[in-house]
């Protein structure tokens, strides 16, 4: 087996002779350790080091078949992982971990171990504040979001990366799961409290509108082509220091909307609001690290407008795209769709099945029905004014609806 000509799942111990017969890292006389750090549901992740000088790097194998389920998965997601994380670092050196090596033999992605990061949802949850988060994550997506757009690119090596970034099994996943259970429970894989049922039912499922804002926004998805998004934006991607951020695990990358990856953030900053209002019981520290959640999602959505427009205005080639008009249209359906993709990931992440620890973590019964309340709530508001939320203070003000239409509905 150890040959690696073939495709096989590895496990520690292979895991080392890959990297001693595989890669021109490590020295002849490293006296190499692994073990496997995965904690996702789909991927192997292993760390391999030197004992004797500490160098390490991270490999992550997919499998044929999904890791928590068993079900099968195109192992094709490793390449466009690899693929995505190089053209990435190509126009955002600083925020992706390097590649050193893409084996599509074993299926394997080599990269640098960026373990002096941490990720932001459980550092969140410590209520630990990053402030250049903000910073770093909006110039990550308006380098890699706006630079693979056909407004930069020659049309023809735009339509050639559409073509390699086909992801159809992924894809698939986002469109079921994020776009279509939720809003009917069609394959009745939606896990909703039981003290929820009936508000999910009123709110969500017999509310025709949503439905149809979510399909509409599904036809987006599928249909356009803008840029190389990562595609699972959430902030269990995002590793953190005080000083740096890290994007990691783009195997959902296809060409798509750029406002899914936007939306995918802020979403996801909503997850951690909520959980520090429903737990924190110490009045004064949970005001200070709500104002805090609430300044760094104004300033996701206010940097990526800012950032965006700057670099529309440097990078842009296309002939007419350059009129300032046709800029403000573009960025007006980039924060359209941002709006409504932070809704439906919030929606998502609370009725479908995929859940975050946000939202499980919360031991209190009553404590979780109330968060989750509001976090539907919140969805919904997004989701149907998405037409006019555009700047920061407008999610802010969404949550406030949402707090009122919790009471009332209380
Ligand atoms: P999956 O695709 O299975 O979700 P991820 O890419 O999210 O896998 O990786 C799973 C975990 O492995 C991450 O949460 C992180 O803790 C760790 N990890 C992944 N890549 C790296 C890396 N380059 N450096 C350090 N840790 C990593
Ligand atoms: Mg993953």
């Amino acid at each position: 087996m150890a040959d690696f000509n073939k495709h096989f799942r590895m496990k520690v111990e292979d895991v080392v002779l890959y990297a001693r017969e595989k890669l021109d890292i490590f020295s002849e006389d490293a006296d190499l350790k692994a073990k496997e750090i995965g904690d996702g549901n789909i991927n192997y992740v292993f760390k391999v080091w030197d004992e004797k000088t500490g160098q390490s790097v991270v490999i992550k194998q997919a499998d044929t078949l999904l890791r928590s389920s068993g079900r099968p998965l195109d192992t094709d997601r490793n390449r466009i992982e690899a693929e995505a994380l190089m053209l990435q670092s190509k126009l955002a050196p600083s925020f992706v971990p390097k590649v050193y090596k893409y084996d599509p033999i074993m299926c394997a992605l080599t990269m640098e171990d960026i373990s002096d990061h941490y990720n932001l949802r459980y550092e969140l949850l410590k209520r630990k504040k990053f402030p250049k988060f903000a910073d770093h994550i909006t110039s990550f997506m308006v380098n890699t979001l706006l630079l693979t757009t056909d407004l930069v690119l020659d049309p023809a090596e735009k339509k050639r990366k559409v073509k390699n970034f086909i992801n159809v099994e992924l894809c698939d996943i986002s469109e079921k799961l994020v776009f279509t259970e939720p809003y009917n429970d069609y394959l009745g894989r939606n896990i909703i409290l039981r003290e929820n049922i009936n508000f999910v039912q009123k709110i969500v499922y017999e509310d025709k509108r949503l439905a149809l804002e979510a399909s509409k926004l599904k036809n987006n998805f599928i249909n356009n082509a803008q840029s190389l998004i990562h595609g699972d934006l959430h902030s269990g991607s995002i590793f953190v220091n005080e000083e740096s951020t890290k994007i990691i695990d783009p195997e959902f990358a296809f060409y798509g909307p750029m406002g899914y990856d936007v939306g995918n953030v802020v979403g996801n900053l909503f997850f951690s609001w909520v959980n520090a209002y429903v737990t924190m019981d110490e009045e004064e520290k949970r005001e200070d690290f709500l104002s805090y959640l609430e300044g760094t999602i104004e300033d996701v959505v206010d940097l990526f407008t800012h950032k965006f427009k700057k670099m529309y205005k440097e990078s842009v080639t296309d002939v007419l795209a350059k009129s300032p008009a046709y800029m403000d249209w573009y960025l007006n359906t980039v924060l359209t769709d941002t709006c409504g993709v932070s809704g439906l990931e919030i929606m998502r992440r609370t009725v479908g099945d995929s859940k975050v620890v946000d939202i499980t973590g919360i031991e209190d019964l009553q404590q979780r029905i109330k968060a989750e309340r509001i976090l539907i709530l919140l969805a919904k508001y997004l989701i149907l004014n998405r037409n006019h939320i555009r700047q920061g203070k407008d999610y802010i003000d969404a949550l406030q609806v949402a707090l009122q239409e919790y009471n009332y509905h209380k």
